[in-house]
């Protein structure tokens, strides 16, 4: 695909949208948003555009729709697989500004959180009210729950608990022509129609922008214990 350069007027645009103070194209922030965590890779973006509501993420991608200007979506740049890195250029969207905790329903052990907010925030404010949100990458200081998403994120507990993908109920995104969608339902049981949900866990930021998370939760365990278990020989690990 050949893919537009931007121009001023396109700057102009973006401008309009998200208002001059929330769009760079110095060389600081082009640098600081051409990297993540993933090795020494470095693809500046054009521009760097930090919307705050979802509508205004919806004319991004109309804009860049019509002119076929590359986007990409980051959250914390924490990403070990280059996810966030703007490899043709164009628009970066950070997510930085979409860090609320919209609802935490106790009665139907679901919350629903906007992309940007940290895992360990999230983890940390359900547990207030007694339930659990388990995934948890090693980077869950730092790590966007969008990005969880984006990369069906998993640690240590994924073994008892499962990843990321096992507790989404629900996405709100922006599609790649500007449309804001629900892809579910906020139920366990949603069978209509394909599953909108599961093809935007784990797909990196490729068909669209997140812009709300639905979330299963559970109750937080009463007691969180450490197995130790010694072992004289690492394949015996895998030995029934
Ligand atoms: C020290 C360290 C330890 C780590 N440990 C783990 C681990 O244990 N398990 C694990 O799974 N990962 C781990 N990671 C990798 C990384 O933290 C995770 O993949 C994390 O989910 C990325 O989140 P992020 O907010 O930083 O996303 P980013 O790096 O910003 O982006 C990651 C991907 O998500 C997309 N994306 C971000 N936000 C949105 C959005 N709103 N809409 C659409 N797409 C979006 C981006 O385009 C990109 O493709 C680790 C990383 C580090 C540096």
């Amino acid at each position: 695909m050949n893919y537009t350069k931007l121009s001023q007027e396109h700057i102009n645009s973006l401008q309009q949208i998200v208002g001059k103070d929330d769009v760079y194209t110095d060389h600081e922030n082009l640098e600081k948003y051409g990297q993540d965590e993933t090795e020494d890779f470095i693809f500046k973006p054009e521009v760097v555009v930090k919307p705050k509501t979802v509508s205004q993420i919806s004319e991004i991608m109309k804009l860049a729709n019509a002119y076929k200007i590359p986007v990409t979506a980051r959250g914390a740049g924490t990403g070990l697989s280059g996810g966030a890195l703007p490899i043709h250029g164009g628009i970066i969207i950070s997510m930085e500004y979409f860090n609320n905790i919209l609802q935490i329903d106790e009665r139907n052990l679901q919350a629903t959180v906007e992309p940007g907010v940290i895992n360990y925030v999230f983890q940390e404010e359900v547990k207030k009210v007694n339930l659990f949100y388990p995934p948890d990458p090693a980077s869950w200081g730092s790590c966007s729950l969008g990005g969880n998403v984006a990369h069906s994120s998993g640690g240590p507990k994924a073994v008892k608990y499962g990843t990321t993908r096992d507790y989404v109920l629900n996405i709100e995104m922006v599609l790649p022509n500007g449309d804001i969608i629900w892809t579910g339902a906020n139920t366990l049981k949603y069978s209509t129609g394909y599953n909108l949900t599961h093809l935007m866990v784990g797909s990196e930021g490729t068909l669209g922008i997140i812009t709300k998370i639905v979330f299963k939760l559970i109750p937080l365990p009463k007691h969180d214990l450490l197995m130790l278990v010694p072992l004289p020989q690492l394949k015996k690990l895998v030995r029934q």
